[in-house]
């Protein structure tokens, strides 16, 4: 595989095959955008290009020589990737990088860096990579890539060319996964790509797309619990990716009703997937207004979320605006009478 075969980048792949076809690369770039849509992939085949031995006419890398095999396979010496672990890239993985882009390059004609999710430096390795940024060695490129550019320090941020990725279309979701998922049906296929938002990633990486599923389910699960659960019983999420599965989870849900209130077609919809039917009528009768003031209040909680909250006071938070918005009785607090 080649930059030529990343699908729905389009304008990410131009301003890279544009620095293959001069040889002048950035020596630092930041790929952002949804987690998911392709950025180490990308990051991957554009170490290859810049390395490969026997490149296409545009720069682009043959994809099939040893330089490229070998950055396929993770086993090139002039590329290193760094990746979290348990949600942190530790000091240690930075300093090892830094001292790996020093040294002149082995084979290739750059060395490549790539820190995927690069948001997860921790403070004292976001600093050592400082250093790396503001000094780069010779020949080298260094490609962060991350779901949550705003969570890096300004510092790095404004010394990297940022490349933008976005979600996928509908279309090119079904090109991606189709092969994938051959023995799914058009149902499940099209329910996949709506719940993917965009992100073959999502659907891809497990093969069939059975974790997206899960989460789905969780998310109603809890979302149920959330609304209809009785007092006194008071739970909550186990840590901070569940809350951002679950939001996630809550944007998909409302854009689904929205979607519904506009065509009146629930096969668009998602609801296959056995949505309790307290929670479909719920939402069903809850007026365009109400969803779209959701969507806001998920917006931020989101923002909240980067002072690490308290979860079960998040969660009380959550319930309680979300009960004020869509009330099971069907009357809206604070909401004006009309006819008075
Ligand atoms: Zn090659």
């Amino acid at each position: 595989m080649a930059l030529k075969d990343v699908i729905g980048q389009e304008s990410a792949i131009k301003i890279l095959k544009s620095a293959v076809t001069k040889r002048k690369a950035a020596s630092a770039y930041l790929f952002h955008g949804p987690s998911g849509i392709g950025k180490r992939l990308t990051a991957v085949n554009f170490a290859k290009a810049l390395n490969c031995a026997e490149p296409e006419a545009d720069g682009d890398a043959c994809g099939s020589c040893a330089s490229c095999r070998r950055i396929e396979a993770g086993a090139h010496p002039d590329v290193k990737e760094v990746r979290p672990e348990k949600g942190v890239i530790k000091i240690d993985e930075i300093r090892n990088l830094e001292e790996a882009l020093s040294l002149s390059a082995y084979e290739g004609s750059f060395k490549v860096a790539i820190v995927d999710e690069a948001h997860l430096m921790k403070i004292e390795a976001a600093n050592a990579f400082l250093k790396c940024l503001e000094e780069p060695p010779q020949g080298s490129v260094i490609i962060l890539a991350s779901s949550n550019p705003e969570r890096l320090p300004d510092t790095i941020r404004s010394r990297c060319q940022a490349v933008s990725f976005k979600p996928l279309s509908g279309n090119d979701m079904a090109y991606l996964i189709k092969d994938r998922l051959k023995a799914t049906g058009e149902k499940m296929l099209r329910t996949l790509i709506g719940l993917s938002m965009g992100r073959p990633g999502l659907v891809i990486d497990n093969g069939k797309g059975g974790d997206i599923l899960k989460k789905r389910q969780d998310f109603l699960r809890s979302l149920h619990e959330m609304l209809f659960s009785k007092a006194g019983k008071s739970p909550s999420w186990a840590d901070k990716e569940e809350i951002e599965d679950f939001l996630d989870g809550l944007e998909l849900f409302l854009r689904d009703m929205l979607v519904l209130k506009a065509t009146g077609r629930e096969d668009l919809q998602l609801f296959g997937l056995e949505v309790p039917a307290e929670l479909k009528s719920l939402f069903k009768t809850a007026e365009e207004e109400v969803i779209i003031d959701c969507y806001r209040g998920v917006a931020e909680i989101r923002e909240g979320l980067v002072y690490n909250p308290n979860k079960s006071i998040l969660w009380n938070y959550t319930a309680g605006m979300l009960k004020r918005l869509l009330p099971p009785s069907g009357k809206r607090v604070f909401k004006q009478n009309k006819d008075v």
